[in-house]
């Protein structure tokens, strides 16, 4: 195994029998000794992986697209003066290309869930290929490229760039959301951050590692953002309910009474704590998720 950031093959043990709140097992990181990325190892075979994903996490009931992706809309549409052509990389459900589609822009997701793929194509009529980025056949080039918290999944993070590079015309942008390791909810939370997500979240980046893979596949990174704040309240919202909820320490995931003191007390204590400190991650900037705007 080499690293994907800096080609070293010296790793240490980094975090030993992760457990999940979702699905059974124990899993392990490991830290690049050269450069510090965390890496889940082993990680499940490729053809595995799908047990881990969750359809309830997926098909969240986001309907405003504006709501959910503003910092990245108003970058973006910042950046052109005029409608552009924009590829995006696990698209999902769809509703992050519809708001650029219906500015009269050319869209193109790609999306590995056919259930995904099928929804997007009939909710919000898109141009969708099924499939892994690496596999598709895709020519031209794009204004602007997203991986909105993609990077984290995949299995090929360099030759996943390396692609994304050679799609983006010059001077185009890439736009990458990723979780960042270097986060105050992780300093604070450790092996029981919500990010970890073992199974499904195989690398994990820093503001210093994820500046050197994309340095080194051709890109010119700007300052990064960490004030994405519907995720990084919504981080520390999970870091507590999942940490601390009767719900998921008592009862394995079965609701509890609402009626319960203890939910009682949560739903007015957990939205100030999660407030408090997704603000100081920002502030201090050491966000829960990055923002990265680059170009080629
Ligand atoms: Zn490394």
């Amino acid at each position: 195994m080499t690293c994907p950031v800096c080609k070293s093959a010296r790793f240490g043990r980094y975090y030993t029998g992760i457990t999940s709140w979702e699905y059974p097992g124990r899993f392990n990181f490991v830290c690049c000794r050269h450069c510090g990325l965390i890496l889940q190892h082993p990680r499940v075979p490729q053809d595995r992986v799908g047990q881990y994903y969750n359809p309830q996490s997926y098909w969240g009931e986001v309907h405003d697209a504006w709501q959910e992706y503003a910092p990245l809309y108003r970058a973006i549409f910042k950046s052109r003066s005029s409608a552009g052509s924009i590829l995006d990389v696990g698209s999902g459900l769809g509703l992050f290309l519809s708001e650029f589609k219906k500015r009269g822009w050319q869209t193109l997701g790609t999306e590995i869930s056919p259930d995904m793929v099928r929804h997007a194509r009939r909710t919000y009529g898109l141009k969708i290929l099924q499939g892994d980025l690496l596999k598709l056949r895709l020519t031209g080039q794009f204004d602007v490229i997203c991986l909105n918290n993609v990077l984290e999944h995949l299995y090929y993070p360099r030759q996943t760039l390396v692609k994304i590079h050679s799609l983006l015309r010059p001077g185009g942008m890439l736009v990458i959301v990723v979780p960042n390791i270097d986060s105050l909810g992780h300093a604070v939370f450790r092996r029981r951050w919500y990010h970890l997500q073992p199974g499904r979240h195989v690398y994990h980046f820093s503001p210093a590692t994820i500046t050197q893979l994309l340095e080194s596949t051709g890109f010119h990174v700007a300052p990064m953002d960490h004030s994405y704040w519907r995720h990084n309240y919504y981080s520390w919202f999970c870091n507590f309910r999942y940490n601390y909820s009767l719900r998921f320490t008592v009862n394995r995931g079965t609701p509890v009474a609402h009626s319960s003191p203890g939910v009682k007390i949560g739903k007015v204590i957990v939205p100030i704590l999660a407030g408090l400190g997704a603000m100081l991650g920002q502030i201090t900037r050491h966000g829960e998720v990055i923002t990265i705007y680059c170009h080629r």
